[in-house]
């Protein structure tokens, strides 16, 4: 990687401390990734990325500034990026899956805050995050009581705009969203000094469209019985979704996708053929957090699906292109993301369908449902979740863990006692 130490310091980075976290990255991603035998050609572009992580991407996001740009961090796939792209701003994703993060965070949080917001917090407070730096503006949202306080917080650090996410999805709650997409689109007019036209809007909600379609083409080929990628490669693909040029990223994600639609034609698997289909549900991962991925792929099992917010929930569902003024456009976006099935919203039972669904069309042979520690929303909907998979005779194990690599062995047993007790030739025949 070339020096962008010039580049870090001028974003008034920790570099002492970024350096540290530069040190564990490469190594855990080795260790992790490139360890994978017959991984596809067209990973090398992503591990190019990962590379890179705070280095090429940050300078693009840093030349769009230069120019006059905004860049626009979130945490949440319900920030509608059609509104971000559409004002003319660059949209990032902010991570906060590394362990690393998690000390600064609770220098300001209560410890038993979800690993997931104390290392989003602990990111900004200890300066080691580029793409934090780089933010003009921080768009939270008002899903779980653990990220709504933290906004307050993290005022202190940088702009934060909230939306006001509805918990309900009835009529007035598509109405109130509406709202605030409107709202958001307005501070981000002012800010950035562009209108946002419906010609513009337009143009983006295709282009996001884009990048959904060719994330949904990259999944289906996980439906095969012949496994042409791994879920952690898929995992990591998703991930790098939320920051790399959008364009590029989906450029490169059909490239991939060619190549692995070939290797189900040519019955190339990463996996062997009576391995253990794994459904895996819950709390989003977000980079560099490949934890469970990396247990399950190392213990006999593989992952086809995430029904995850680094998953399914980023690109089901599209948004009707057909609006022909804001409104309608407003009203399409509103639609869709509401569709989006949160364990923040009461009731949720649109979660549990999903689950069924997927489990059924990935061709998968148990769910592992999974919750960072503390995630209340996601912790208590397990009861439901867990009825519905019972009486559907789908075997289920939930697993509850943070960052951290103590409970490994731990989770392995559990997770290879329950491989063991599934039913692995079940929907053979109709998978092939
Ligand atoms: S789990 Fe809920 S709060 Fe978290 S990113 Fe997904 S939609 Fe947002
Ligand atoms: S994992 Fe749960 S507690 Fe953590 S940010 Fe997401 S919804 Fe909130």
């Amino acid at each position: 990687m070339p020096d962008y130490r010039e580049m870090w310091k001028s974003l008034k980075m920790d570099i002492e401390k970024h350096d540290q976290l530069c040190e564990i990255l490469p190594r855990f991603y080795e260790d992790i990734y490139l360890s994978q035998e017959n991984r596809p050609e067209a990973m090398n572009y992503y591990n190019f990325v990962v590379s890179e992580v705070h280095g090429l991407r940050i300078q693009e996001l840093e030349e769009h500034r230069s120019k006059g740009g905004k860049v626009i961090g979130s945490f949440c796939v319900f920030v509608p990026d059609e509104i971000i792209d559409s004002g003319g701003a660059i949209g990032v994703g902010l991570c906060g899956g590394s362990e690393f993060w998690e000390p600064d965070g609770e220098r300001v949080l209560p410890r038993n805050t979800c690993p997931l917001v104390k290392a989003s917090i602990g990111a900004k407070i200890s300066s080691t995050c580029p793409y934090f730096q780089s933010c003009d503006l921080i768009v939270g949202e008002t899903t779980c009581d653990g990220k709504k306080k933290s906004w307050e917080i993290l005022r202190d650090y940088i702009p934060v705009h909230v939306m006001d996410l509805p918990q309900m999805k009835r009529e007035k709650d598509n109405i109130s969203w509406q709202d605030e997409i409107k709202i958001f689109m307005e501070r981000l007019e002012t800010m950035t000094g562009n209108r946002v036209t419906t010609e513009k809007l337009s143009e983006s909600i295709k282009l996001m469209n884009r990048k959904r379609k060719t994330l949904m083409r990259l999944y289906n080929t996980r439906k095969s019985h012949r496994l042409p990628i791994s879920g952690k490669d898929a995992l990591l693909i998703s991930q790098i979704a939320f920051y790399d040029n959008t364009e590029r990223f989906i450029e490169k994600t059909n490239e991939l996708c060619d190549e692995l639609e070939k290797r189900i034609e040519d019955s190339i698997s990463v996996f062997e053929d009576d391995t253990p289909r794994i459904l895996v549900s819950g709390t989003p991962m977000a980079i560099p957090n490949w934890k469970l991925h990396h247990i399950i792929e190392t213990s006999g099992g593989a992952v086809v699906c995430e029904e995850t917010c680094t998953g399914t929930r980023y690109f089901e569902n599209l948004v009707d292109e057909g609006g022909k003024t804001l409104d309608e456009q407003i009203k399409a976006l509103a639609d869709r993301y509401l569709n989006i099935n949160c364990a923040c919203f009461t009731p949720n039972m649109g979660r549990t369908e999903d689950i069924v669904r997927l489990y059924r069309e990935y061709n998968a042979h148990g769910v592992v449902y999974f919750t960072l520690p503390f995630c209340q929303t996601y912790a208590t909907e397990f009861k439901k979740v867990k009825d519905v998979l019972d009486r559907e005779g789908i075997p289920v194990i939930m697993i509850e863990t943070g960052y951290s690599l103590q409970d490994t062995g731990q989770i392995k047993t559990r997770l290879e006692a329950f491989f063991e007790m599934l039913d692995t030739d079940k929907g053979r025949a109709a998978s092939k």
